[in-house]
Formats: C-alpha cells, sequence, structure tokens
C-alpha cells in the first residue's frame, strides 16, 4: 500500500470490510490472546516542552514527583504477584536517575519474572545499551508525527529526524521495537496519517501505539479538538494490514475516551492493552491527558480486566 492508497482507505464510507481483514490477520498471526501490560510511571519530571503533553516543562500546574526505587520495585512486584508478564517503566524526559540506577531497576524487576520495556524518551546509544545490557527487553518511543513541519511546531526540543535516529539505534540493539503516534493533532492530514502508518512499516517496528490526541487544559494545545476515536481504531487496523506481527496496544488514550470503544478497539486488530500500575498519590499526577482515574488496586483492576477481556472471548494473558 503506498500514501495515497492508505490516505483512501481512511477516508472511505465503509471501513467494516478493513477491519474484518485487520481481524482475521490478528487471528492468524497473535491468536485470541490479549497481553496485558502494567505500566509504572516513575517520574513525571519532563525537560521538554512539547505542545499538546501536560507534562512539559512549562506547565507549572503538574506537581511533579520521582518514585523512588524502593517504591518502583515495591510497584513491580505486587504487579508481577497479580499476574502481569511485562512492567513498562515510563516517565517524562530527564534524567531522574542515573543510568545506572535505572539499569540496576530493570535487573531487579527481571530477576521478579516479568519482561520489562522502557520508555523514557530519547537516550544516547551508550545508555540505551547499558539498559539493553541489564535486560531491558523492549523500549517505546513514539515518533508522534512522521510530518517534519508539523513535528517541528509541536516539538520545541528536539527534531524528527533525532527521533528517528534514535528509534533506529534502539532496534539496531536489538530491542523489540515500539513507535506510534498522535490522530488528530492539529495541522494533521490523512496524508499525515498514512506517512505515520508507513513509517511504522519503514522503521519495522514490533510495537505501534496509536491513539487520539486529547487536549490539557495546560498547554498551549488547550482549545484543539480531541481526535478521533473512529480514525484512530482504522489507523490501528491498517497498521495491523502493514505489520501483521505487531503489538498493537490499544491505547491508554483510546480506553479514556469511552469503555465501549476499547472494546471495540479489540475488533481492528488490537492485540495488547496497558494497564496503569502506578500507585496513588502519583498516579494522578502523571497527567499526559486529563483522564478520570479510580483508586489504585493492582490486583483487583488486573482481575476486572481479565474478566472484560474474557467476556469478549480472548484470553487475557
Ligand atoms: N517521555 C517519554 C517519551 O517521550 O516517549 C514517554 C512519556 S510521553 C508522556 C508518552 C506519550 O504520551 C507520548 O509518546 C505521546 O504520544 C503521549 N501524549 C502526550 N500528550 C498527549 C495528549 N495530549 N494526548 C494524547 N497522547 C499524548
Amino acid at each position: 500500500m503506498d500514501k495515497k492508497e492508505l490516505a483512501e482507505l481512511l477516508a472511505l464510507e465503509d471501513f467494516e470490510p478493513i477491519y474484518q481483514k485487520a481481524d482475521e490477520v490478528r487471528r492468524k498471526t497473535k491468536g485470541d490472546i490479549v497481553d496485558i501490560r502494567a505500566i509504572i510511571e516513575y517520574s513525571n519530571i519532563c525537560v521538554r516542552r512539547c505542545r499538546y503533553c501536560g507534562l512539559n516543562s512549562d506547565n507549572k500546574n503538574a506537581s511533579r514527583y520521582k518514585m523512588t526505587e524502593d517504591e518502583i520495585l515495591d510497584t513491580a512486584r505486587q504487579a508481577a504477584e497479580a499476574g502481569y508478564k511485562t512492567i513498562v517503566l515510563q516517565s517524562g524526559e530527564a534524567p531522574v536517575f542515573k543510568i545506572q540506577e535505572l539499569g540496576e531497576i530493570v535487573r531487579r524487576i527481571k530477576d521478579m519474572g516479568p519482561a520489562v520495556t522502557v520508555s523514557c524518551g530519547e537516550l544516547s546509544y551508550e545508555e540505551l545499551r547499558y539498559l539493553k545490557e541489564c535486560g531491558a527487553d523492549r523500549y517505546l518511543l513514539k515518533h508522534e508525527t512522521a510530518d517534519p513541519k508539523l513535528y517541528a511546531e509541536l516539538h520545541p526540543c528536539g527534531t524528527l529526524k533525532e527521533r528517528v535516529t534514535c528509534l533506529r539505534t534502539i532496534s539496531g540493539l536489538g530491542y523489540e521495537t515500539g513507535s506510534g503516534f498522535m490522530i488528530g493533532l492539529p495541522g494533521q492530514s490523512l496524508m499525515t496519517i498514512a506517512d505515520d502508518l508507513l513509517l511504522l512499516k519503514e522503521l519495522n517496528c514490533q510495537m505501534a501505539g496509536i491513539g487520539p490526541f486529547i487536549p490539557h487544559p495546560d498547554t498551549p494545545l488547550k482549545d484543539e479538538k480531541r481526535g478521533s476515536t473512529e480514525l484512530t481504531k482504522r489507523a490501528v487496523a491498517l497498521a495491523r494490514l502493514l505489520l501483521p506481527e505487531a503489538n498493537l496496544p490499544v491505547t491508554t488514550a483510546l480506553g479514556v475516551i469511552n469503555k465501549q470503544e476499547k472494546e471495540s478497539a479489540f475488533a481492528c486488530g488490537a492485540n495488547v492493552i496497558m494497564k496503569k500500575v502506578t500507585p496513588d498519590p502519583y498516579r494522578a499526577a502523571y497527567e499526559i491527558y486529563p483522564a478520570q482515574l479510580e483508586k489504585c488496586d493492582i490486583e483487583g483492576d488486573r482481575k476486572r480486566l481479565e474478566e472484560q477481556i474474557q467476556a469478549l472471548g480472548r484470553i487475557p494473558v
């Protein structure tokens, strides 16, 4: 599929046949298993100024935190005991831990059993290599938008070229590599989304997180419209066709919009769901976009999610 074809498909009046095809491919490559992954948001301190993100360093209303090593390990232990087989360590982009300290956290979580995904922004080759040596399995760094001009408008710090170079480094080091992008960024067109999908393919991503943009009241984009759920699901379905073997999460942002939508998102090619296990009071402070959050209940949340997935005829793992 080329760029024009992808943009035409995204605009189809009746997308149902594509959803069915994506679901068929998902069944063939991934079976009925849904991977539930625990995400620990260990710090919301960030040096970047991404114009859409509630964590951007210009947001003086954000109450900043960094979990201690013990808090992170304790949360990871509870998640592992509740049955999670992957722990995602996410943070804003800032060196809140020395790389040796972060490596030690990775090592100790690996000793508990789960796979570890790291998602803390752009790191140097040496840092990425070090974390890989400590046992990190996957790295998640969304390219956000494949349009260099739009990227520059939204990101006063950093360039698309640097982001993509970092993604290639991640892949070259043997990480399971995850990228992704947002749907509904102001200035984005269907042709941009087609480019986003083609970039995932070019990078040969093994994971791709595609989620709607949700305006945050303390950011310059506060008055913009939120991204379309339907268009997000369409992009996920096309990602499944372009990358049949990829792990495609139902993004947490999609879950925020509507519980019903989360369920239907599984019918368009997704096979992964991320569940926040960040403890109180930090979970509310990790506010990328506004979300209604319940009190942290790692075991109970996982049980409920397993039941929801089973009710859809799928197998939670
Ligand atoms: N600092 C790391 C990084 O840059 O990859 C990880 C944390 S960052 C907050 C995680 C993701 O949140 C970003 O990749 C971006 O796609 C998403 N995000 C941020 N603000 C958002 C918003 N307003 N709506 C939807 N997604 C958003």
